[in-house]
């Protein structure tokens, strides 16, 4: 086993946070959790909270911070358009400000630090699949600008300091990823079929359904987070993670259907301004830089996640966050 390292995780109580938390606590560090409970919950980590290993702080990124580690995976900030539109200045400043704090404080402690990107920096994108050199196609004034934008300036942010200060930085491009502990109410697609589907509400598709995304399942993209971190220093990234098969909307519809022997019908919503039409991710850099490539189809990331909303069913939490 490599030697045990200090390790910060900001956004560490949200989805994907939690479980690198707990992939990294496997593996013998020290983790340091940083979290405003934004989205995130105290609930995601609750099974490893008494781990002597773990720390959790509640500090808003957007604010400096003071701590002593060797490596920092930054994570922190609402990921589904339905919580990062709700107060689209703070996802910028979460985004922005969070950026400057956290390669600041890589800068002083000599910390090598990585960046949660996302497939949003390609917008709505002309080429497809995208590649990391495509420069994408984003509108810097529409509802998912906050986003988008805050992401880019973020991504400018940690070549800014590679180039000035000599950081060491890792930038990944995370595409859709879902798996357990994903909130009921999230508002993303996955968790909302699902929901849906175990009430036999009506699953509620955006435009035609025929707009595309590839999904990842959680544990491959954890395992693409922490094989990107351990590369040589001259691997910056920005390196494209996902699933490069992809679905139309309404096919992922079709087999949340199946999977949950549900008897909901499709109903078809206006589709949210800016809505991306496809997405693709091309993986070919992860797959030559640190020989990562998802293992998980879809059929099987979706049962263990409707298991966990299975289990979730019988609470008071799932019927009281219904999907609309
Ligand atoms: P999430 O909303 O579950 O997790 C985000 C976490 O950040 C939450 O715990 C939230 O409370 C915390 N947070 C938000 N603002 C904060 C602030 N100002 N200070 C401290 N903590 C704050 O979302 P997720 O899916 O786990 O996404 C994690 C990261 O990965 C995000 O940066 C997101 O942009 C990126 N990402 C995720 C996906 C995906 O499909 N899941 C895709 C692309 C990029
Ligand atoms: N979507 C949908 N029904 C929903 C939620 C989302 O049809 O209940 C669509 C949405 O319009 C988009 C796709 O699913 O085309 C993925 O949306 P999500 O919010 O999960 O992620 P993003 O748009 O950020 O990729």
């Amino acid at each position: 086993m490599q030697r045990a390292k200090r390790i910060l995780v900001t956004g560490g109580a949200g989805f994907l946070g939690s479980f690198l938390c707990e992939r990294l606590l496997g593996e013998g560090h020290e983790v340091t959790c940083v979290d405003n409970f934004f989205t995130g919950s105290r609930r995601n980590v609750s099974h490893f909270l008494d781990n002597r290993s773990f720390e959790i702080i509640r500090h808003d990124v957007t604010f400096p911070l003071y701590v002593e580690v060797d490596e920092i995976y930054n994570l922190a900030c609402p990921a589904s358009p339905v919580h990062y539109q709700f107060d689209p200045v703070q996802t910028t400043k979460t985004s922005v400000h969070g950026a400057i704090n956290m390669l600041g404080l890589a800068k002083r402690v000599r910390a090598k630090i990585l960046q949660a990107s996302t497939s949003e920096v390609y917008g709505d994108p002309e080429i497809h699949p995208q590649t990391e050199d495509y420069w994408g196609r984003v509108n810097p004034i529409g509802p998912r600008s906050c986003y988008d934008e805050g992401k880019r300036c973020a991504e400018t942010l940690f070549f800014d300091y590679w180039r000035q200060h000599r950081l060491r930085i890792k930038v990944a491009r995370i595409f859709n990823t879902y798996g357990p502990r994903m909130r009921p109410d999230d508002g993303r697609v996955i968790s909302n079929f699902i929901v849906q589907a175990l009430q036999n509400e009506p699953i509620t598709v955006y435009g035609t359904g025929q707009q595309t995304r590839s999904f990842c399942y959680v544990d491959d993209l954890i395992d693409g987070l922490v094989r990107l971190m351990q590369t040589d220093d001259d691997v910056t990234g920005p390196i494209n993670l996902g699933n490069p098969v992809e679905f139309t909307m309404l096919e992922l519809a079709n087999l949340v259907i199946e999977l949950t022997g549900s008897r909901s019908t499709i109903k078809f919503m206006p589709l949210p301004i800016d809505d991306p039409k496809q997405r693709q991710p091309d993986i070919g850099s992860a797959l030559h830089e640190f020989n990562w490539r998802p293992k998980t189809a879809l059929r099987d990331g979706l049962a263990k996640t409707i298991a966990y909303f299975e289990s979730l069913v019988s609470s008071k939490h799932l019927r009281s966050t219904a999907a609309e």
